[in-house]
């Protein structure tokens, strides 16, 4: 058993796929850890680089699961991108958006004059220049993406809007195999347009920055906990904050003892029960 973590963190951010659940089923003693932390004081935040879903479909489905949040502890590559905007960029208001439903609802309840791909396609492209003009172009996972959405986002980039991307995960995990990842198509906007994006989510730090600033809590009292050395433990790293990296997802004993760098989480746990042991509390 590693060495038990002293303080108790003020903030704690969970991933969720391989952490909360694998799939549709809950992890075996994830519940209970969220809610012993909140028992205990500790604000938490559940963090997902997913920009398909709002954060209300999040409530719910941990719901089903025994954790009741509010959408404010919900944290998507989609809403921290708009957490981003909002503290960095306030200039920026109009949107051409490339991204799921999902991504657009959440855009449009935050205020943002957005407009879809799709329907820039529609309007206003002829295979020239756009003739609206936008102040940023917002892409994650687009479900729909064609070579017409592209061509008319990269014209948009020409054009001088920003180029924001909510993740850039190449693959994107299914029950059915690996499919394209937003960062597949952040890819390809970025060699037709030759525009280079800020991206949001892990393994960058904005996710867990927008987190920290929001909930005004310094990197050194706040912990994340994830499955993937890759994204996870790389986040929290760069954004300043400790790690424990729990072997309930991707990541087994044998690959976490060969992380380095900056890979290497602060602690490593079996599962929520270990997390528990080494934050000093006992799931009931
Ligand atoms: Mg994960």
């Amino acid at each position: 058993m590693e060495r038990a973590l002293d303080p108790m963190p003020r903030l704690v951010i969970f991933d969720l796929d391989g952490v909360v659940y694998r799939g549709r089923r809950p992890v075996d003693g994830a519940a209970a850890l969220a809610t012993s932390l909140r028992r205990s004081g500790v604000l938490l935040r559940f963090a997902t680089n997913n920009s398909m879903a709002t954060r209300a479909s999040y409530v719910h489905r941990l719901s089903e699961m025994g954790i009741e949040t509010d959408s404010d502890e919900i944290v998507t590559s989609t809403s921290a991108t708009i957490d981003h905007l909002r503290a960095h960029l306030p200039e920026v208001r109009r949107l051409l958006a490339v991204g799921a439903q999902g991504m657009l609802d959440e855009l449009r309840s935050a205020a943002f004059e957005t407009t879809a791909a799709g329907d820039a396609v529609e309007a206003d492209y002829d295979g020239g220049p756009l003739t609206a003009s936008y102040d940023a172009v917002v892409a994650g996972l687009d479900p729909a993406f064609d070579y017409r959405r592209m061509a008319a986002a990269s014209s948009a980039l020409r054009a001088g809007a920003r180029f924001i991307a909510t993740n850039a995960d190449l693959r994107y995990p299914t029950s059915a195999g690996f499919l394209p990842g937003a960062g597949s198509i952040i890819a390809a906007l970025r060699a037709a347009s030759g525009v280079e994006p800020l991206v949001i989510g892990k393994p960058e730090p904005g996710i867990f920055q927008t987190i920290l600033e929001r909930a005004g809590v310094e990197p050194a009292q706040a912990l994340a906990i994830g499955d993937n050395p890759d994204a996870d433990i790389v986040a929290a790293h760069r954004a300043g904050i400790d790690s424990i990296l729990v072997l309930t997802g991707v990541a087994d004993a044998g690959a976490a003892a060969l992380l380095a760098g900056e890979r290497r989480p602060g602690r490593v746990a079996r599962d929520p029960v270990e997390v528990a042991a080494l934050l000093g509390l006992t799931l009931s």
